[in-house]
């Protein structure tokens, strides 16, 4: 017979991903290790937006409204090609408190989540790596090397494989990552900009021989990304400020000096996703399961969304309230959603670098044409924000997106489902699945099953219980 699992959760990875997943699961209470293999936390700035619907599930976890003094809000991507402004993609039409992109630097996003898991009694362990694990039927074997050299096996009754693109878990499962690696060459870099580029917007100069992107950072700084035609792969160095400068003036028409760069780095798009994220007792989430263009600013968003979907039902499932088959539709919920966003930066970035004459006469052409549009500017803003990204269709339950207006997410129990309603059949069910169901006072005559994640599981209308009944059966575990 196996050996029992000596921890609940072990959590591979302490990058945004990870970290959210040990933020999640010690305020749910679940006894959490969490392991990364650097020393210390990057200092590199990587990842600068927090789209919107981060913001909107992060800010009723602790982390959300500290992070806003700390960024610079960027309430439109503005458009350019050939000397004039084609269009604006504006975010404030965002159905959120946070309709804007907030630039921060990946450093100081994982720092305000490590604090704040420290205030929950949890600490990263730095310098241990994972080498191997192996999955059994009850439990995940994991073997950690500390940067000392010894060596610990892990017995953990679920493992999250939060340790990014190049997987050691994934690899280590022989599971495969499937996709393709794009054929342009780009560069960012951190710096500043003197000239008239708007602080509060990002700003995309399209042209026939590749675009660049300026994300505002605050006070003069951009992060800079552009396509680098010139390069010959592997054959220059780390970008210099006078070659940016050169891509710059290529293909914007502000007059602008770039200097005092920081941070730069040369890249290639790969676009992959793994088929199931989930292997036995093995959850992989963040760049480990999913990559892809950085241009629309979305990686490390999908990420910590990933978390926000599993970790309420690990917690769930390990304190016996709902049964173990609710951890299939973790995979389920997430790929479609992560498929649709590949597919989202692949269109975008083929778009925006294509060199093609007439896709770039179309390109100015149509696309004030179509930012004109209310329902185009509205999608365009949701799929930014991640908005748009439901469970709809799934096995769960309805899916749609609950925003967080006017504080709602306030009322929500963040650790089991929240039933809103005043109708008296839907409050004896609620009665009968205390512990799987919190009730909150709702005037609207029927009733509205919400998830810890902020998406609906039902609704129905006053003294019909079916579906609400035929949900919490299926998925939960009622209380004896
Ligand atoms: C230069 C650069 C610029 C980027 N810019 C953007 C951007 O502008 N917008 C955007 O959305 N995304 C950007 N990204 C991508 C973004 O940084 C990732 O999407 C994000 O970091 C993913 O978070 P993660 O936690 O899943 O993985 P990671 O941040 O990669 O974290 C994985 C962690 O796992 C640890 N680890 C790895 N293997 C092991 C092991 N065997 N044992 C223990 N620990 C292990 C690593 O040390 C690391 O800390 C950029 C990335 C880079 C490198």
């Amino acid at each position: 017979m196996n050996a029992p699992a000596e921890i609940p959760v072990l959590v591979v990875g302490a990058g945004p991903t990870g970290l959210t997943a040990a933020l999640e699961l010690s305020r749910l209470g679940v006894p959490v290790r969490i392991v990364d293999r650097a020393a210390a936390a990057s200092p590199e700035s990587r990842a600068l937006a927090v789209q919107a619907r981060t913001l909107e599930l992060l800010r009723v976890r602790g982390v959300g409204t500290e992070m806003l003094p700390l960024g610079n809000k960027a309430g439109a991507a503005a458009l350019y090609a050939g000397g004039r402004k084609l269009a604006p993609i504006e975010l404030h039409r965002m159905a959120s408190d946070f309709n804007y992109i907030l630039m921060l630097a990946q450093s100081e996003t994982e720092r305000l989540l490590a604090e704040r898991i420290e205030c929950q009694g949890v600490k990263v362990e730095r310098g241990v790596e994972v080498t191997a694990v192996r999955g059994l039927a009850d439990h995940a074997e994991v073997t950690l090397r500390s940067s000392g050299g010894s060596e610990e096996s892990v017995r953990a009754a679920y493992v999250i494989a939060a340790d990014g693109p190049h997987s050691t878990l994934r690899k280590s499962l022989g599971l495969q990552f499937p996709g393709r690696t794009l054929p342009h060459n780009y560069v960012l870099a951190d710096l500043h900009v003197d000239g008239d580029i708007a602080q509060d917007q990002v700003s995309i100069f399209l042209a026939r021989n590749g675009f660049i992107a300026l994300f505002p950072m605050g006070e003069g700084r951009f992060r800079v990304m552009a396509t680098d035609p010139d390069e010959v792969a592997g054959q220059m160095g780390e970008p210099t400020v006078e070659h940016i400068q050169l891509l710059y003036d290529r293909v914007a028409h502000i007059p602008a000096r770039l200097h005092s760069m920081n941070w730069s780095s040369r890249f290639r798009i790969n676009s992959r996703h793994m088929k199931t994220l989930r292997s036995g007792r093995v959850f992989f989430g963040g760049d480990a399961a999913h990559v892809h263009s950085p241009a629309g600013g979305q990686g490390m968003n999908l990420g910590i969304q990933d978390m926000i979907n599993l970790t309420w039902k690990l917690a769930m499932v390990l304190d016996g309230r709902a049964k173990p088959e609710l951890l299939d539709t973790y995979s389920s919920e997430r790929l479609p959603v992560i498929r649709k966003l590949i597919r989202f930066t692949e269109i975008g970035t083929r778009i925006f670098n294509s060199t093609n004459v007439l896709v770039h006469a179309i390109r100015i052409r149509i696309a004030p044409k179509a930012l004109g549009r209310n329902r185009i500017q509205n999608t365009a803003a949701s799929m930014f924000g991640q908005l748009s990204a439901d469970y709809r269709g799934g096995e769960f339950g309805a899916g749609d997106r609950v925003p967080d207006v006017d504080g709602l997410y306030d009322a929500l129990d963040l650790s089991a489902l929240t039933l809103f309603t005043d109708d008296g059949a839907a409050l004896d069910v609620a009665r009968r699945w205390d512990g799987v169901v919190s009730t909150r006072a709702d005037r609207g005559g029927g009733w509205l099953l919400v998830r810890p994640d902020g998406y609906l599981a039902a609704a129905g209308d006053a003294g019909d219980v079916r579906a609400l009944e035929r949900l919490l059966e299926r998925w939960f575990v009622a209380p004896v």
